[in-house]
């Protein structure tokens, strides 16, 4: 394993003149740490990472003693839309040097380097509130101000909240032109930020993901849309606007349990092996999501509302509520 970053090796965490501990392991390090140590036989339970919701508070300098602060405390509720992912993201990128370079293209090296610092330093509040102030546009949330606290409500819906804002990454582009000389917009240009694959009609014989992923991408030929046009619109090979992205989410909001045969490891896209990270789960009744991911071949289910929120498993999990797929793009 790689590490970039000059921390202290082999010492327990130092605790600073400030009070504040740093740690001489990345979390990245302490998971795997973890994984060594565990009795393969059972699962193991590890200590909190990442818990849900939050609170900030917010140091008042010489400003706000002489004046009437509006907020004193930021409290997060409703993270679990951005909690799984963001644990997710953290693995990707910690595991994966060129990953993280070129994610830096993206979302910038300073956003990246900030996200993975505050992680390490286990400043997950600070994580969230970075992700929401940084990546999020305003009306993805709901904020209030209650009671010299502001309060940010991030319930609804995980794509919106994580998934939307990757900037350009998944980012394809798709021609089309209608056969019809008449037609009102003969040549089109569709762009799409995020990979939404449709359910099958019927069940495929191979397999099915691969096979939406497939659909998505390939040229096609439907009715034209077009209002009073009769023409047929021929669309081209899909293609990614950035080259092949260094990691896709799939939405799979739509799928249902039964709609899918199996969960396959590896995925061909764009000329790439893709294969799976992890999985974002949705339970419907609860409202509430929670992440599975691995690390080295081992799985970890994190629900940031549990007490012992990263839990290794001892087997690969059951992708039943699916809210999305994650899956990296191999080295060749
Ligand atoms: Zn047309």
């Amino acid at each position: 394993m790689e590490s970039d970053v000059c921390y202290l090796k082999d010492t327990e965490d130092v605790r600073l003149d400030s009070g504040r501990v740093e740690r001489t392991k990345t979390l990245i390090e302490e998971i795997r740490a973890l994984i060594k140590s565990n009795d393969a036989e059972y699962c193991s339970f590890w200590r909190p990472v990442l818990p849900w919701g939050g609170v900030f508070t917010i140091q008042a300098d010489q400003q706000a003693i002489s004046c009437l602060p509006l907020y004193v405390q930021i409290i997060l509720k409703n993270t679990c839309t951005i909690d799984g992912f963001l644990m997710l993201l953290y693995v990707i990128l910690r595991d994966n040097r060129t990953i993280r370079r070129e994610v830096g293209l993206f979302l910038g090296k300073r956003f990246v380097d900030h996200f993975l610092y505050l992680m390490d330093s286990y400043d997950y509040t600070t994580v969230k509130i970075l992700w929401i102030w940084n990546r999020m546009s305003k009306r993805q949330y709901r904020s209030e101000i209650h009671q010299a606290a502001l309060e940010i409500d991030l319930f609804g819906n995980e794509h919106e909240n994580f998934t939307k804002n990757l900037e350009n990454l998944m980012s394809t582009v798709q021609e089309s032109c209608c056969t019809s000389w008449c037609c009102p917009s003969r040549h089109q240009e569709l762009l799409q930020k995020t990979i939404n694959i449709s359910t099958p009609h019927e069940l495929p014989d191979r397999d099915p993901i691969q096979s939406a992923v497939d659909e998505f991408f390939c040229p096609k030929i439907l009715l034209c849309q077009e209002y009073g046009c009769k023409g047929l619109r021929e669309f081209s090979q899909r293609e990614f606007c950035h080259g092949p992205p260094p990691f896709i989410i799939l939405n799979m909001q739509m799928w249902k349990s039964e709609d899918l045969s199996y969960v396959p490891y590896y995925l061909a896209l764009s000329d790439h092996r893709y294969s799976l990270e992890g999985a974002t789960l949705f339970n419907r009744e609860e409202h509430h999501y929670s992440a599975a991911f691995q690390i080295d071949g081992y799985w970890m289910h994190y629900d940031g509302l549990r007490n012992e929120n990263l839990i290794l498993l001892n087997k690969p999990p059951e992708l039943l509520l699916l809210s999305s797929l994650v899956y990296v793009r191999n080295e060749k």
